[in-house]
């Protein structure tokens, strides 16, 4: 008899944990995948507007430590198109600079060379910031957490350096953890960092050279399907009774029940408590989860039809809605899915994505647009004279769990629930810094390799960041 494993939450947590299940053993499981929405890919999900073009949930970035995620996509035998930049992100700091940080795995010299024309910095700061670096680099994760209930501003004062710096870090939060720094936690602040700096891969950061979905989620989703695993699409789970005696039960919101050997929660951790009886809320891991929050980002993806960006990177702002851009990134898409034979060149299309942004809620579409277009404007003059042919407002909920002050003594390290059958993936349950992309693959593969210890199966490799000789983790 094949054991039957629900897993509640089509992102790809979910996804990573289905496809190593039926890697390792297909024959073994039966698996059921319940998706709320009506499309796969969760915060990865991208689909067709109804003027058939892609919109995607936000900007996302590869990088070259996403070493699991590299893996699941070659095992499945759909290697990932990915778009290399020249490994620079541009800032919109009240000017757009450059900063030559991202470690290219090419050469260390680059990251240095980034640190020593970090912009705005004077050259005594300069050397501040590399002395700084590598102190970051020599701590290792214990230390880190230790700095878990510190803001990033809090640290990086604590830490004495210039106010230069400390303005020009705090623009890293909002690139790394979507937050303000005085918000952020330093922990996961501090672990990004070294791993940026100290870790290397072969790639520069890289974009998908095509929409989430043909990149990301569709392999995926093929390769489930065809090895037997069922994908239920707009089925949102109401309740999940654990296993007591017989298998757990998992209640749609239409009122169907199945029942399953393992239950597998792959929603973001937010969403778990509500999920179970009212008495178990109230435990340990899912009391915790209850209070994570979402994260809010604003995001404007672009098609221009003349070539406007001439680098093709993502730019980021400082979350300063009053005197700074509307906006905490843009990304032109003409340039990243060039390649993409799908793309239609129809002349230029501006989409804001307003991802769990309060403090913009109380304005109205045209107004979000009007402010876009003088951000344009301001921050990027090659803009000017860009009319767009359309211009689309799209406003998201339950995104990723933002790594606020404390967040590292809420997320569980483990997928154990202490429940029997009941197991937590998601991308803020395992991961080498916080949420992303690599942390859902690996938190996916990890319960996936709990699973397959049960029946005495070998499970797979978690693959770390290749760090640099002198990096402590
Ligand atoms: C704007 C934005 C930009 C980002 N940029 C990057 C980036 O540059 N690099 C990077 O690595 N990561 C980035 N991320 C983060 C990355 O997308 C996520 O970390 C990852 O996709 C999370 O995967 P997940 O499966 O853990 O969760 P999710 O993608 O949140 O998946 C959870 C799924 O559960 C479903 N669900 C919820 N409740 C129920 C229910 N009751 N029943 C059934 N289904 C349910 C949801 O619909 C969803 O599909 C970004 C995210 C956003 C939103």
């Amino acid at each position: 008899m094949k054991t039957k494993v629900a897993i509640v939450g089509g992102g790809l947590a979910g996804l990573s944990s289905a496809a190593h299940l039926l890697l390792a053993a297909a024959e073994q499981y039966e698996i059921h995948v319940f998706e709320s929405a009506p499309m796969l890919g969760g915060q990865c999900a991208s689909w067709l507007d109804a003027k058939g073009r892609p919109v995607e949930t936000g900007i996302h970035l590869d990088f070259p430590w996403y070493h699991n995620k590299d893996a699941l996509f070659a095992a499945i035998g759909h290697p990932l198109p990915l778009k290399e930049t020249d490994g620079n992100y541009y800032v919109c700091n009240g000017q757009t600079g450059q900063i030559d940080t991202l470690l290219a795995g090419k050469s260390v010299l680059k990251t240095l060379r980034g640190l020593a024309t970090f912009p705005g910095l004077t050259p005594t700061e300069r050397l501040q910031l590399i002395g700084f670096i590598f102190r970051l680099m020599r701590m290792d994760d214990r230390m880190a957490d230790s700095f878990d209930h510190l803001s990033v501003t809090q640290f990086l004062l604590d830490q004495k350096l210039s106010a230069g710096i400390r303005q020009q870090l705090a623009l890293e939060a909002v690139t790394i953890q979507g937050l303000r720094a005085e918000e952020a936690s330093a922990a996961s602040f501090i672990k990004f960092l070294r791993t940026m700096y100290g870790s290397m891969g072969i790639f520069d950061t890289t974009f998908f050279g095509a929409p989430l979905s043909v990149a990301l989620v569709d392999p995926l989703a093929d390769f489930i399907t065809r090895h037997g695993g069922h994908i239920h699409l707009a089925t949102a789970i109401k309740s999940v009774t654990p296993a007591t005696a017989g298998p757990a039960r998992i209640r749609t919101t239409a009122g169907v029940t199945h029942e399953a050997d393992h239950v597998i929660f792959a929603v973001p951790g937010y969403a778990v408590p509500a999920l179970l009886p009212a008495e178990l809320r109230t435990t340990s891991p899912f009391a915790a989860l209850a209070d994570l929050k979402e994260t809010p980002i604003i995001t404007i993806t672009l098609w221009y039809a003349t070539k406007v960006f001439t680098d093709g990177n993502v730019y980021i702002s400082p979350r300063d809605r009053e005197h700074g851009p509307i906006f905490d990134a843009v990304a032109d898409k003409a340039f990243h899915w060039k390649d993409w034979p799908k793309l239609k060149a129809e002349g230029s299309i501006i989409q804001v994505l307003i991802d769990a942004a309060d403090d913009v809620l109380h304005l109205s579409d045209a107004e979000i647009l009007a402010k876009v277009s003088q951000d344009l404007a301001r921050f990027f003059p090659h803009c000017r004279g860009q009319a767009s042919i359309d211009a689309t407002v799209l406003r998201l909920k339950n995104t990723y769990c933002g790594t606020r002050v404390g967040y590292w003594s809420k997320v569980p390290r483990k997928h154990q629930t202490g429940l029997p059958g009941l197991w937590l993936a998601g991308d803020y349950t395992a991961g080498v810094y916080h949420y992303g992309m690599e942390s859902a693959i690996i938190s996916g593969k990890a319960v996936a390799n709990e699973l397959l210890r049960e029946i005495n199966h070998a499970g797979f490799e978690i693959l770390r960041p290749r760090y640099l000789p002198f990096v402590r983790v």
